[in-house]
């Protein structure tokens, strides 16, 4: 029973974790691997401090199989491999009380304002936990929590088969964004700078633009016959990104925000006016979203395996969030617990 502990100031060091005895609607996981996501990058970085309590144990995007239930735990069984929602609401705020839990206001996400899944075993609530089909690997498994990001852009933004999309930024939830796109029977096109994501994603089959080489919006127009894209999807949380978003947009198009800004980028507020754009803000997932992406997972379709571009034991967390710093090759690194 060890756990890989952030203990501030880009300081990580295993030691002996807790294995907590589940409550009544509780469930205990023997975590088998841990995605690393750009948040527990910031963590590492110390970007995150206000967050987290140290010593923290971070990681959402984990797999498992179950180790011990609560009493009232129905559904699960002791066995199951399974995968959390890494979400605790408060349940009484107006979004939990209007049914958008996720984006409850006083949002507890675990793995940060809670330990995560960076350790042997990692107990949490009932409500959290999906089950995946047992001969789905764990490795896919976890993919499953990022794939439930892109489930839930795409469904927000109402893409159906036929109709053209661009995704702004080319990363894993960038890439994974355009899979589930196509999977609808979109025509998509990524927009990225670095030449190993562009590569990346044209193995992948997606066609890619490079702003640095070609005028996007020019790019976009023609692929469109002059339209411009039904959809945009923002990933890539730049200023780039956000002042080309609405020029890329046909008439009454969609613009999907994911990145996350931590500025006040410069918007066009005027082609809202011109083309009568519509913006979305996506944040998180909802339970459907998880459904969706364990039945897309499970349906092989994807390409998953790709991603994962290295799986490294947990001593080697500190190591491997070192080498990623400045690392522009990396898709997805899971961590073996
Ligand atoms: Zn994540
Ligand atoms: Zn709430």
């Amino acid at each position: 029973m060890v756990g890989a502990y952030y203990k501030g100031n880009k300081i990580i060091e295993m030691g002996p974790a807790e294995k907590v005895q589940p409550g009544e609607n509780e469930v205990q996981i023997k975590i088998a691997y841990c995605g690393i996501c750009g948040t527990d990058l910031h963590i590492y970085h110390g970007n995150m401090d206000a967050r987290v309590t140290v010593p923290h144990i971070m990681g959402h995007e984990c797999s498992g199989t179950v180790s011990e239930i609560g009493g009232q735990v129905k559904d699960i069984k002791v066995g199951d491999k399974v995968v959390v929602r890494p979400l605790g609401p408060c349940g009484k705020c107006p979004a939990c009380l209007a049914g958008h839990n996720h984006i409850c206001y006083k949002l507890k996400f675990l793995g940060i304002e809670t330990h995560g899944a960076m350790q042997s075993y990692w107990t949490v609530p009932a409500e959290t936990v999906h089950k995946i089909p047992d001969d789905m690997s764990l490795q896919y498994g976890a993919l499953i929590e990022p794939l439930a990001v892109v489930c839930h852009d795409v469904r927000l933004s109402g893409l159906v088969k036929g109709e053209k999309a661009v995704v702004i930024g080319g990363g894993p939830i960038g890439i994974l964004a355009a899979l589930v796109a196509k999977s609808v029977g979109a025509d998509v096109l990524i927009s990225e700078i670095n030449e190993f994501r562009l590569e990346f994603a044209e193995k992948l089959g997606i066609s890619t633009v490079n702003p640095m080489k070609q005028d996007v919006e020019a790019f976009v127009n023609e692929w469109t016959g002059g339209a411009g894209a039904d959809v945009v999807f923002e990933v890539s949380a730049s200023n780039a990104g956000a002042a080309v978003m609405t020029k890329l947009a046909r008439s009454r198009g969609r613009i999907v925000l994911i990145g996350i800004y931590s500025n006040s980028p410069q918007v066009d507020l005027k082609q809202f006016f011109l083309r009568e754009l519509k913006l979305f803000g996506a944040r998180v997932y909802e339970k459907e979203d998880y459904e969706k992406a364990i039945e897309l997972a499970a349906a092989g379709e994807l390409p998953l395996e790709s991603l994962i571009t290295k799986v490294a034991p947990l001593e080697e967390l500190k190591e491997v969030l070192e080498g990623m710093t400045g690392d522009q090759k990396a898709m997805k690194i899971l961590i073996e617990c």
